[in-house]
């Protein structure tokens, strides 16, 4: 059992006690950019910011709202926790920007009164003991080995006008993320470049590398080289051959 493949998409409305925009901050409480927003969710046992992020309640040991900043005060919520797959403790800063672009600190303080209360109720449950659940090993879905990761794999196709791209999100080992690694990796690179796609070919290329980095060590990452090294070449070729 992990806890990522429990919640891939985000909690019903229904189950939250909580929901908020709220930005990334870094740990001196500055907003770390647009691309890391999240509608962050709290339900009765998780936060909830993105497919990617989210924390078993838990796993969370502590929480504080930190200040910072001497002319413009900044406010962020830091929250300690035990990341459920690599198993360290981790930080999380959490940030509220208005429109005016100064930092909001009543939504933070909101947040951390109500997962303070929502841990004190879990730790109350009589028979549970929280510490047991603090670390949750992942297992190869194939072949249960501990020594697992969750992956994303990119599948790409292309088909002129059209192009089809599909993400699966699994828990595999290093042998198991190979073989599943490697077939995305040349579906994608045999026919990812077939029509319009081809503008975002490269770049799904360098994810699939990327996604078997765990599995092959640094050789991953000239994984897209030779692929795009016959598109470079197909493409001179194409063009001496119309200037002739
Ligand atoms: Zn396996």
């Amino acid at each position: 059992m992990n806890a990522y493949s429990l919640h891939p998409s985000a909690p019903p409305k229904s189950d939250c006690i909580f929901i908020g925009r709220l930005a990334h901050a870094n740990e001196q409480a500055v907003y770390t950019g647009s691309f890391n927003r999240y509608r962050v969710r709290l339900t009765a046992d998780m936060l909830w910011c993105s497919e990617e992020l989210y924390i078993p309640l838990a796993n969370i040991e502590s929480t504080q709202i930190i200040r910072k900043g001497w002319l413009i005060r900044r406010h962020a919520l830091e929250i300690v926790y035990r990341d459920p797959v690599s198993r360290f403790r981790s930080a999380l800063y959490l940030c509220h920007i208005s429109p005016l672009g100064t930092y909001q600190k009543k939504r933070l303080e909101k947040l951390e009164q109500l997962i303070t209360q929502q841990r004190q109720q879990i730790i109350a449950v009589p028979g549970r003991d929280p510490s047991h659940e603090i670390i949750m090993p992942h297992v190869c879905e194939v072949c249960g080995s501990r020594d697992a990761y969750l992956v994303h794999y990119v599948y790409m196709i292309g088909a002129v006008a059209f192009w089809y791209r599909a993400q699966r999100q699994r828990v595999h080992c290093p042998k198991h993320m190979l073989v599943e690694g490697l077939c995305a990796y040349a579906i994608t690179a045999l026919t990812g470049w077939l029509g319009l796609s081809v503008i975002v070919w490269p770049i799904t290329l360098i994810q699939n590398a990327r996604t078997l980095r765990p599995a092959m060590g640094r050789i991953a990452y000239a994984l897209p080289i030779p692929p795009l090294a016959g598109a470079v070449f197909l493409l001179g070729l194409l063009f001496k051959w119309w200037s002739l």
